[in-house]
């Protein structure tokens, strides 16, 4: 339902501005028979009001106002009004008329076709939206609310070449840095190329995202991903390597597949030297169980016992005491006392629980990456979150 307040806001507006302004135009021709039909529907409206009819109300309102500057707020409050309640037919209708009743000044009707615009894309019709929108994408006021509403709706649309040129003209307008997003969009455009075996086009185009935004992580991982399916393990270990140097908290997301195409390099020494640096360097918690797996794997348990120790003296983490508490069951085996199975338990029920990642702009929480945040929308915000002593 309408809240009542509008309507009864409409009356003196109608009163006023629609029925007095009529009167003042129309003098002197049919003077009365006006006056007395706008007196007859206004009163009609009222009673539509005290009926309960509001649907009705309104209707009779929004023809009782001549449209002109002076009521050019109320239409636009009123077709506002019924696309929030979703009557969307009826906003498009009053935004529509304001547009071609060709009684508005060029700013008033830009404002009319943003709203006209906002009412496809709420009817889920995206190319007239689209339309609406490209004809005031140069407009001084309103070209970057347009381009904006652009850049979403090829977003929806999937259309990353499309999504990239629209925000270079918003980057342009408002010289804003926009990079990081276009580079994302050259992202999903690589995913889908690479989805339909389109590989060396793919990675031409995550070359774009690096251009486009050097620090842009997931065009490094993805590329390290598509080299290493390729067996090209040479370049793919050179994408992985990268991302230390864009943003460190993300090296658990790398670590897995950089190890293998170390081995798969029979490079196994510069992994053990790198891992080292990584814990050295950032407190990597990540590295430090790849290290302890390789100590394990080379020395046997009781080294990657004793190097797990050490550096959980050093830094504390859940991670780290889960890894050294299965060590030690693997270690006693059936001699181990019921109390360490429970640490276990306990350990891994607080690694099941706890989110992964977490949206530095509105604080949103994940188990899984999401390079766009599913809550505020924003782009790279979402971040692997740290261990109690910092270390990824
Ligand atoms: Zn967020």
């Amino acid at each position: 339902m309408v809240p009542l307040d509008w309507l009864w806001l409409l009356l003196p507006v109608a009163a006023t501005s629609g029925w007095y302004a009529a009167m003042r135009r129309k003098r002197g021709e049919k003077r009365s028979s006006t006056q007395t039909e706008l007196r007859n529907h206004y009163f009609r409206g009222v009673n539509y009001l005290l009926n309960e009819e509001p649907d009705k109300a309104i209707e009779l309102f929004i023809r009782m106002l001549e449209v002109d500057s002076e009521t050019v707020d109320t239409h636009l409050a009123l077709g506002n009004l019924y696309r929030r309640r979703g009557e969307v037919d009826r906003a498009i209708r009053i935004h529509h008329n304001l547009i071609e009743g060709g009684a508005l000044g060029a700013e008033e009707r830009s404002e009319a076709m943003l709203e006209l615009g906002q009412d496809y894309l709420s009817a889920g019709l995206l190319d007239r939206a689209e339309s609406v929108y490209l004809s005031l994408a140069e407009h001084e006021v309103h070209g970057a609310r347009a381009l904006g509403q652009l850049i979403d709706i090829y977003e929806q649309e999937q259309d990353w070449d499309q999504a990239i040129a629209a925000a270079r003209r918003l980057q342009d307008l408002t010289r804003g840095e926009l990079g990081a997003v276009m580079a994302h969009y050259c992202c999903e455009k690589a995913e889908g190329l690479n989805a339909r075996g389109k590989r060396e086009e793919a990675i031409a185009t995550l070359g774009r995202a690096l251009e486009l935004h050097r620090g842009c992580v997931r065009a490094r991982l993805l590329e390290g991903n598509m080299r290493r399916a390729g067996l090209e393990h040479e370049l793919a270990l050179e994408a992985y390597l990268g991302v230390e140097s864009q943003d460190p908290k993300y090296l658990p997301e790398v670590l897995p597949n950089l190890r293998k195409c170390f081995e798969a390099l029979d490079r196994r020494d510069e992994l053990w030297d790198y891992l080292r640096h990584l814990i050295d360097a950032y407190g990597s918690v990540a590295a430090t169980l790849e290290l302890a797996d390789l100590i394990r794997e080379r020395e046997g348990l009781d080294s990657a016992l004793a190097f797990v120790t050490g550096q959980l003296e050093q830094r504390v983490s859940i991670r780290g005491l889960h890894y050294l508490v299965d060590l030690e069951l693997r270690k006693q085996g059936e001699r181990a006392p019921g109390s360490l199975r429970l640490q276990r338990a306990l350990t891994a029920a607080l690694l099941e629980d706890r989110s992964l990642y977490q949206c530095g702009h509105c604080g949103f929480r994940a188990k899984s990456l999401h390079w766009r945040c599913p809550s505020c929308k924003q782009w790279n915000t979402v971040k692997p979150i740290q261990e109690l002593n910092g270390g990824a």
